[in-house]
């Protein structure tokens, strides 16, 4: 059994607690590796090293970050199909999922901001008044934290780490502890890449714990989180009497809005990925699908039996559609949601929902991907989010209509719509309350675009800019000369 360590100052240590944790395999129900349960003093250590490393890391030079953070990116893609490999093991997806999208991205993140970061420069400018002349620096912050969730482990993580080194801050790290192992393999790289000791600590654990104890230390001048709103509420509520510096990505309840007259075959090869990918686990999958009535009927039609047609199985075979749930737990509230639904009037389950028989793999966390019919935007199925496989069809009859109940969630983070009219999708893309719209397409992402969400999907962007501005705090000078 693999037995993962915290990374302290460049040295691989168990936690001072002396305590591990199982880590189980979701394709199999297997304990496979072992992982620190990290408590107040791991951080502590961690948050001493950071802090003398911060000293010289902020002084070394853009273009010497930018080689660095280039090197870890090209270490990871000559590691790609054993960190695919540990993903798809840790988390249950597909690993030709892990390996064309997760591990790849994970290494534009590092790419991305090493070239960024050289055209982050301060602005200066003439002032009004005569022989003055003002300037902004962007300084590091000092020792900040990423805490991220188990949904894309290395491609969140990354995403939050690449940004804070390239601007000059050391870094506590914590993955979730669901799954450990590509932040674990991400310290072996930075090890070889020459990046300094210090710069970047992964301390493992339960967020409880060492999570809390990140949030709660006082030289962590940041906390970038991706994970639950309840968690986001929680840190938030943690961070505000030492006014930390908060970005928080949270949950999400994305409605995908389908009009009659959308290109129909692309909509529908999208929406069975924006439904089912990663087994429904992306914050940014279209979980609401709302049909124009027109076009209802035979959308049901379809997508009920392409959806019947997708093949779950263990996340190593290559024509798996569907692999694992992360966990027991996680999968046991996913059913819950279908066993409601199956009770209520108001709800009609067209397809999936049960455990298929995988007969090599009983113990695995597997679930056919669900459509469910509802007569209510309002329904507990609407508003609350799932987080699996599972989606909501619904007709609409207006633009109005449907506008209003998008924009009915407490959620905010991306909306995708589908038609071919110019002025609707104008119209609509301005008064949908998301932080992300994509028309006729989906998971469309350029790196430099500001990424986050509105209302209870979360407060701050991350992404191009706005990550370095997150990570750096602005100071005006003014000087006159005369
Ligand atoms: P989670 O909130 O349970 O955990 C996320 C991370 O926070 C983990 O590392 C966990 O250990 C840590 N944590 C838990 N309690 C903590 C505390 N009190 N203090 C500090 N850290 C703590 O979320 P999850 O179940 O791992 O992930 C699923 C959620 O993440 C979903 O809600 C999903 O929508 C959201 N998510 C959002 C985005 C986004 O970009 N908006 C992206 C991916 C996932």
């Amino acid at each position: 059994m693999k037995t993962i360590l915290n990374y302290i100052n460049g040295n691989f240590v168990a936690p001072q607690t002396n305590a591990f944790l199982d880590n189980v395999n979701p394709s199999t129900g297997e304990i496979y590796s072992q992982i620190p349960k990290s408590g107040p003093s791991d951080v502590e250590d961690a948050v001493n090293k950071a802090e003398i490393a911060f000293k010289s890391w902020s002084d070394t030079t853009l273009e010497k970050r930018s080689e660095i953070l280039t090197r870890i990116a090209d270490l990871i893609e000559q590691n790609l199909d054993k960190l695919a490999l540990a993903e798809s093991t840790d988390n249950g997806k597909p690993l030709h999922l892990a390996k064309s999208v997760d591990i790849p991205r994970a290494a534009a993140n590092f790419k991305f901001f090493a070239h960024a970061l050289t055209q982050f420069y301060s602005e200066s400018h003439e002032s009004q008044g005569k022989d003055t002349i003002n300037y902004t620096l962007r300084k590091p912050l000092g020792v900040v934290g990423c805490i991220s969730p188990w949904n894309l482990p290395l491609y969140l993580l990354t995403w939050k780490i690449a940004p804070a080194i390239a601007a000059g801050n050391t870094v506590i790290a914590k993955p979730s502890e669901v799954t450990p192992m590509t932040a674990f393999l991400l310290c072996e790289i930075c090890e070889k890449s020459g990046l300094p000791h210090g710069v970047l600590n992964m301390v493992h654990g339960l967020g409880p714990e060492a999570g809390q104890a990140i949030v709660e230390h006082p030289k962590i001048k940041a906390i970038s989180f991706t994970g639950g709103t309840k968690t986001g509420e929680s840190i938030a509520r943690t961070a505000a009497p030492m006014f930390k510096k908060l970005s928080l990505e949270l949950g999400g309840k994305n409605p995908n809005i389908i009009f009659a007259d959308c290109d129909y075959e692309k909509m529908i090869s999208t929406t069975l990925k924006s439904s089912f990918a990663n087994q429904g686990q992306i914050c940014l999958c279209g979980s609401r699908i709302f049909v124009e009535q027109v076009l209802y009927d035979k959308f049901k039609t379809d997508f009920v039996e392409r959806v019947k047609d997708l093949k779950v199985g263990h996340p190593i075979e290559d024509n798996t559609d569907l692999g694992a749930v992360v966990s027991k737990s996680h999968l046991n509230k996913v059913k819950s949601y279908i066993d409601m639904a199956q009770q209520h009037p108001d709800m009609t389950v067209l397809c999936g929902g049960n455990m298929p028989e995988l007969k090599q793999y009983p113990d695995g966390y597997y679930l056919k991907p669900c459509v469910i019919e509802v007569r209510d935007n309002q329904c507990q199925l609407n508003q609350e989010e799932i987080f699996g496989p599972v989606v909501s069809i619904m007709p609409f009859e207006t633009e109005d209509e449907v506008l209003s109940m998008a924009n009915d969630s407490a959620y905010g983070l991306s909306s995708t719509l589908w038609t071919q009219n110019l002025n609707r999708s104008m119209r609509m893309s301005q008064a949908l309350e998301t932080g992300i719209v994509w028309v006729n397409t989906w998971l469309n992402r350029d790196l430099r675009t500001p990424f986050g969400g509105t209302k209870q999907s979360g407060v701050g962007r991350e992404g191009g800019f706005e990550a370095l501005r997150f990570f750096t705090e602005p100071k005006n000078v003014c000087i006159e000369y005369s």
